[in-house]
């Protein structure tokens, strides 16, 4: 089991450009670019516990709005297609359901008082679990992806607000950029520190607190300030990710999975097998972050 952290920071630069630099995708170990089987993402918002200020109306609607936007902004060049299903009171678990939840107890995976504490500086973090082995013809198809929203830390709330502070985080925003991790999108910055990813082109990616204007305007920026709104709408570098990973072409999404089918749809232990099957099946892949850096607080 590997865990591989990414962290960023986001300048707040509002730019518009229609040209794309680059994109950057999720791999395996092995540096096989992780995607869906199919055009296909059915998630789960998780009502097992809502923060103050957050209603089940507003979770589900937002939810809704951040997979439209990407909806909308991919449409011309991808059929990948995100849904959900009703609010149930899951947890997070590599069961292959999609989870979206808030932690509002523990800031650790699963929120749980056991686990790891994550960073308090980390608004969210998308755990997705894929296939990891190297010469198997699915090597690198995504089979989970949980989104963990860090209310213990943040008050997520819907910009505008009447007031700022700097411990809030707008859900839409939130919401997008970690629906970008969960279809295999990677960051398109990194921060000083990490090991430095390569584009889609081969080329290092530009350190976050560094990176010129057309990069710190993407939506896959890793870093967001408490008044950050702008990771709502994909922007070409984005798109182009997409449209990549999931053309027109590509294997056309079926139904929308139900809980139920969701669940027994595959990474079950199996104990007769359990050496083989279940590591490479449920290998957690990436913890990827959305990180505010307090030491650019300023530059809301
Ligand atoms: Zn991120």
């Amino acid at each position: 089991m590997k865990l591989a952290g990414l962290t960023a920071t986001v300048i707040l630069a509002v730019t518009t450009t229609s040209a794309a630099h680059a994109y950057v995708r999720t791999t395996t170990e092995n540096h096989t670019p992780i995607s869906w089987p199919s055009s296909c993402l059915t998630f789960v918002p998780s009502s097992s516990a809502l923060p103050t200020g957050i209603d089940l109306a507003t979770f589900t609607a937002t939810i809704d709005q951040a997979m439209a936007n990407w909806r909308v902004a991919t449409s011309p060049c991808s059929n990948f297609e995100m849904s959900r299903l009703d609010p149930q009171p899951v947890l997070v678990l590599h069961d292959n359901l999609s989870v979206i939840k808030f932690n509002t107890q523990f800031w650790t995976h699963g929120d749980t008082a056991t686990g790891a504490s994550f960073d308090s500086a980390t608004k969210a973090i998308t755990t997705v679990s894929f296939i990891d082995k190297k010469g198997v013809p699915n090597d690198g198809t995504i089979l989970d992806a949980d989104i963990e929203l860090n209310a213990t830390d943040y008050q997520f709330v819907i910009l505008p607000s009447d007031s700022m502070f700097p411990n809030e985080s707008d859900l839409e925003n939130t919401l997008t950029h970690e629906m970008g991790h969960a279809q295999g999108l990677a960051h398109t910055c990194y921060i000083e520190g990490d090991p430095i990813p390569l584009d889609e082109n081969g080329q290092p990616l530009p350190d976050c607190e560094h990176s010129d204007p057309v990069v710190a305007a993407t939506t896959m920026f890793a870093i967001a300030s408490p008044s950050d709104i702008d990771k709502r709408y994909p922007k070409a570098d984005d798109v182009a990710g997409i449209c990549a990973i999931y053309p027109l072409t590509a294997s056309a999404c079926g139904p929308p999975l139900t809980a139920a089918t969701q669940a027994s749809a595959g990474c079950q232990l199996n104990p007769t097998d359990k050496d083989t099957t279940f590591p490479v099946l449920c290998l957690i892949g990436v913890l990827a972050r959305l990180q505010f850096r307090r030491r650019l607080r300023a530059q809301r």
